[in-house]
């Protein structure tokens, strides 16, 4: 049943609810011409929310509705927003369908809308003037309207249209300004024939050969068909000359090879009209206010003013849905598939790890080297016919995979022998909707490489609570001794080759002082810790700029270095296209080997024709924050450098300590020195804004964004609008409690000091023990720190409290580095113990109780519902590592840029403060507010683990006194924050604990029926069989 809901955008917008040309008394575009299919065969139901039509699978919860509403509103005023909603509150699929319905609905009425100019641009060229009259003869005498008619002033000028062109009846204007069409040239041999022409030698002698430069346009047309614009305006407001189409009354000479189509000069001005929409409606515009054209109307007027007003894009905007991992970029994937009944073209980018075929290059275990070679030698069949799939109907628009995920396109490259990994990029090419990892869109080098533009385009970042690190790191650039001696090497060899020498001699060069100053002997390191030596500029009255001079890399030689990199880049394009037109010389076919001609790859590498891409990145990373730095630079304040010497343990020698040493066969465990050169970006913003220029809306959504307020300022970045969505669970069904004291009534405060102690170590154990105890099956603690970890289960054991926490549960400790596959293997253990503790749907007496760290791989996208856990234990604030070094140079460059904020601006940056419409990305927190923050986020990560659906339930306990201060409170998730009770004595805490497990079991026991599974999770999930699977950034 259709529901209306917050109709409260009032604002005119393009294809907004408020849009007064959305097509009133004008034909709608109807929806099947659209971009995006509503899939018939799935149920689903309609909403009216902020104006527009959505289509949800089933009735919304409140949230649901808040987020989608929330969301229509900021992609329709082109705004950013952020949108925190809990886990399990439906957060990606709501902004799916938000998402898709907003833009169907903007394709739907921007279509409207450009035929609503397009048809007010016809009426005023038919209508037969192209200027208004001037009223000052004087002033206006170049302006004065000198096209009055197109039809009794202009010579008899005609279109020819080459028959072989695709243009097979009806005039070209219906196949140029028809509703479909883009502002792409028509791929149309045309060329202009006069027939029956006044036009005199002299003009004949002036006639454009259609390639839209220079005067000679104006100059040969008669004066009465174009206007006479000052410089200005032709740059302002004619239509440009369109390449492959004559200008305006332009004329060539025939081609008697080919039959001609006659069009006539009127529909030559048309069409130039239509290809510049934009300058068109700014003349008409202009031209209007001095007198209404003949055949417009005030409605006509309008609607160009609207055009301009609010946008001249014809295209609808590309949407990019990123999240954390690739496990998680499935998941999204299947919401859109299988709950959605949006249908568009999409694609999923991903890595050759995970999609290539290619038996011997998956053996390698370096994939990407092995296909770069692959190709470059012309072996990897399913290379060559990668197209197989991205032509394929099955995941085309319309076809079986139409939406489809890595592992579907991936079985399809195996049926079709096809490559997945390059197929998915081409599809990506045009796709309206592109998931991927979120690194792909933060990163500057991996966005390029990956070949995302994104121009006008909506980014939607789900899982965004690390996004501001992510950005940091994105800016950040690190050059090791063994990169450059890779680099040196490759130049040295190119040089020799006579390829370009001096070009590859001067990066070469380069590289070379650069490894010198990096391997000698520096008096001025620091200790960072057992392992690492540091030294950080600006250091002891030495700025970055006094750095960057001794090395030479002054804003004269970063010039130099772009020159130089911009001839590499072609020197590599040359040499691929020979490359290609060997092969395809050696093969005889006209494709060449690879089926691809003389197409360029830039993932394409060779060993010896050009540089690698390793070493281009790293020029091209080093070039890009070297503008950064230079004087002037717009971030020049922004980054630290580091030299950074690490001693490391390493199977196998580093390339530099080969050269070095001269020695190709270490033993396994040798001690390696690795030499470091680091730019260290302190302002996400760095990378974050320059995607927001880019954008028309970045909406940021996760489970844990609280505290907001810093989002804006640390990514310098305006977000319009927050939303702190309710949990749907239902307050009964969890508890969140800060307990103060331990059962001997140690204040539980896990600071510095008080954790070494014995009191609060025995009481924190104590503590757990009685919780573990009432807690049925699984249970999660967070630490701050693996060393405290050591520390507690060291004094537990010698006073033998581990042996009554084991008696209540099965212990789990997260491993401190190690494989993926062992903490899988742990992790299936964990949850495997849970589900034999279970027996006819009641947990016996032990279940299981893991212990993790905060930021650790239990913190972090995995999935603890139902009695995988029903109690998550924080000990602790986690703040981080008070002297690590980039922790304290961020903190020094918040204070010092918070400093230089006006007073008023920094009332604004409490860690809280996340007043609606008031974020400012000049309002820097300081470098304790950001420290803190850090650390509350961390939390709220970690309690986020259990509660992951509707009928979830659990508690949420703060061992720890610090969050009896409302202050700290704050931080927390909303949807916690709301309901926490702070209890300042153990055992009544432990009552009321207790009241809370037995009410819910005793509940769930009453909702099971007799013949219901009873090992089934209430998430629907079976838990006979569990196995996780871990993706390697999950285990990080
Ligand atoms: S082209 Fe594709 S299939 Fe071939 S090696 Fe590369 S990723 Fe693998």
């Amino acid at each position: 049943m259709p529901s209306s809901f917050a109709k409260g955008n009032t604002k005119p917008n393009p294809g907004g609810p408020g849009d007064k040309y959305s097509g009133q008394g004008s034909k709608a575009a109807s929806p099947e011409e659209t971009t995006i299919r509503i899939a018939s065969h799935l149920n689903h139901q309609t909403y009216f929310i902020g104006g527009i039509k959505v289509h949800f699978p089933f009735k919304p919860y409140p949230s649901q509705l808040g987020m989608m509403n929330h969301m229509i509103r900021a992609l329709n005023t082109s705004k950013n927003t952020m949108i925190e909603s809990p886990t399990g509150s439906g957060k990606s699929l709501a902004l799916l369908c938000a998402a898709l319905a907003w833009r169907r609905n903007y394709t739907t009425k921007n279509k409207q809308r450009v035929s609503n100019v397009r048809q007010a641009i016809r009426r005023y060229i038919k209508g037969g003037s192209l200027l208004p009259e001037a009223d000052n003869k004087g002033q206006d005498k170049d302006a004065k309207a000198q096209v009055t008619s197109s039809e009794d002033t202009k010579p008899d000028v005609k279109m020819e249209i080459d028959s072989s062109a695709a243009l097979t009846g009806g005039s070209i204007l219906d196949k140029l300004a028809g509703d479909g069409h883009t502002d792409s040239t028509p791929a149309l041999d045309i060329k202009p024939k006069i027939e029956n022409s006044d036009i005199t030698p002299d003009d004949r002698n002036n006639i454009n050969n259609g390639d839209g430069d220079g005067d000679d346009d104006d100059d040969f047309v008669d004066a009465t068909l174009k206007p006479k614009l000052s410089a200005a305006e032709k740059q302002s407001t004619g239509p440009e000359p369109i390449p492959g189409l004559p200008a305006p009354g332009s004329v060539a000479m025939d081609d008697p090879k080919h039959p001609k189509i006659h069009i006539d000069n009127t529909e030559i001005l048309l069409i130039h009209a239509l290809h510049d929409l934009a300058g068109t409606a700014e003349f008409i515009i202009q031209a209007a206010k001095t007198r209404m054209p003949p055949g417009m109307d005030q409605q006509d007027i309008d609607a160009l003013i609207e055009f301009k007003e609010n946008g001249s894009t014809e295209s609808t905007p590309r949407i990019y849905f990123g999240s954390r991992t690739h496990r998680q970029v499935s998941q999204l994937v299947d919401e859109l598939r299988l709950k959605s009944a949006y249908r568009l073209q999409t694609a999923v980018l991903g890595s050759r790890t995970q999609m290539c075929i290619h038996g011997e290059a998956i053996k390698t275990g370096s994939i990407d080297d092995a296909c770069r070679k692959l190709i470059e030698t012309d072996d990897c069949g399913p290379y060559r016919s990668h197209r197989k799939i991205s032509g394929h109907p099955k995941v085309r628009f319309g076809g079986e995979l139409e939406i489809w995920d890595i592992e579907d396109i991936v079985k399809l490259g195996k049926q079709q022998f096809a490559c997945p990994y390059f197929a998915a990029r081409e599809l990506a090419d045009n796709a309206d909707l592109v998931f991927c990892p979120y690194n792909y869109i933060l990163d500057p080098g991996v966005r390029e490489a990956a070949g995302i533009l994104l121009d006008g385009s909506i980014v939607i970042l789900d899982e965004a609570h690390n996004v501001e690190n992510a950005a940091r790191e994105a800016g950040s650039v690190e050059i090791t001794d063994n990169q450059l001696l890779i680099l040196i090497g490759e130049c040295q060899a190119m040089s020799k080759a006579g390829h370009i020498p001096e070009t590859h001699q001067f990066v070469g060069q380069f590289a070379e002082s650069l490894l010198t100053w990096l391997q000698e002997d520096f008096d001025d390191y620091e200790h960072q810790d057992f392992e690492t030596l540091t030294a950080v500029w600006p250091r002891k009255g030495a700025s970055i700029h006094d750095l960057l001079n001794q090395l030479a890399m002054t804003p004269a030689f970063t010039v130099r270095l772009q020159q130089a990199y911009s001839k590499l880049e072609d020197f590599i394009k040359e040499q691929r296209t020979i490359h290609a037109d060997n092969q395809r010389m050696a093969s005889g076919g006209a494709l060449g080997k690879n089926g691809r001609g003389g197409e360029l790859l830039d993932d394409i590498d060779s060993d010896s024709s050009h540089l690698s891409n390793i070493s281009m990145r790293v020029v091209s990373s080093l070039l890009r924050v070297l503008k950064h730095l230079s004087h002037g630079g717009r971030y020049s304040s922004d980054y630290r450098v580091a030299r950074i010497r690490r001693t490391a343990m390493t199977t196998e020698p580093l390339l530099a300590n080969r050269k070095r040493k001269k020695s190709i066969t270490p033993a396994a465990g040798t001690q390696e020195q690795v030499n470091t050169l680091a730019f260290w970006a302190l302002n996400p913003g760095v990378v974050f804004s320059e995607i927001a220029s880019q954008t028309r809306s970045i909406v940021l959504t996760s489970g844990t964004l609280s505290p907001l307020g810093s989002y804006a300022s640390e990514l310098q970045v305006d977000f319009a609008s927050t939303l702190e969505a309710n949990h749907v669970i239902d307050p009964s069904r969890f508890k969140a409690m800060s307990i103060m004291c331990g059962p001997a009534g140690t204040m539980l405060e896990a600071k510095y000091k008080t954790v070494d102690t014995m009191l609060f170590q025995d009481d924190v154990g104590a503590s757990l023990c009685s919780i573990a105890a009432s807690c049925p099956d699984g249970m999660l603690v967070f630490v701050s720190s693996y060393s405290l970890l050591n520390k507690l289960f060291m004094r537990w054991r010698t006073t033998k409290l581990m042996d009554r926490l084991e008696g209540c549960k099965r212990v789990f400790v997260e491993p401190q580095g190690g494989s993926k596959e062992a903490f899988e293997k742990l992790l299936n253990e964990y949850r495997n113990s849970l589900v034999e503790n279970r027996v006819q749907g009641q947990p016996l007496e032990r279940g299981a109780v893991m212990f993790a760290v905060y930021r650790g791989k239990v913190s972090e996208g995995i999935d603890f519902s139902d009695f995988f856990c029903r109690t998550v234990v924080n000990i602790g604030i986690p703040y981080p590592a008070f002297k690590d070094v980039k922790v304290t140079l961020k903190r020094e460059y918040n204070d010092t840029m918070a400093k230089q904020q006006p007073r008023r601006q920094q009332q604004q940056q409490q860690p809280h403060s996340s007043t609606p419409g008031q974020q400012s990305s000049a309002a820097l927190l300081n470098g304790s507010a950001w420290y803190e923050i850090q650390a509350f986020r961390a939390t709220n990560q970690a309690l986020g683990r259990c509660l992951r659906h509707k009928n979830d339930w659990g508690a949420i306990i703060m061992l720890e006194s610090r969050f009896a201060n409302e202050w700290n409170v704050n931080k927390l998730s909303k949807w916690v924050r709301s309901h926490m009770r702070v209890y300042s004595n153990f055992n009544r805490a432990l009552a009321d604990l207790d009241d809370f497990y037995r009410i819910r079991a005793a509940e769930d026991m009453a909702a099971h029926s007799p013949g219901d599974n009873l090992l089934a999770t209430d998430s629907g999930h079976s838990a006979d069989a569990v196995t996780t699977k871990l993706e390697s950034s999950d285990s990080e």
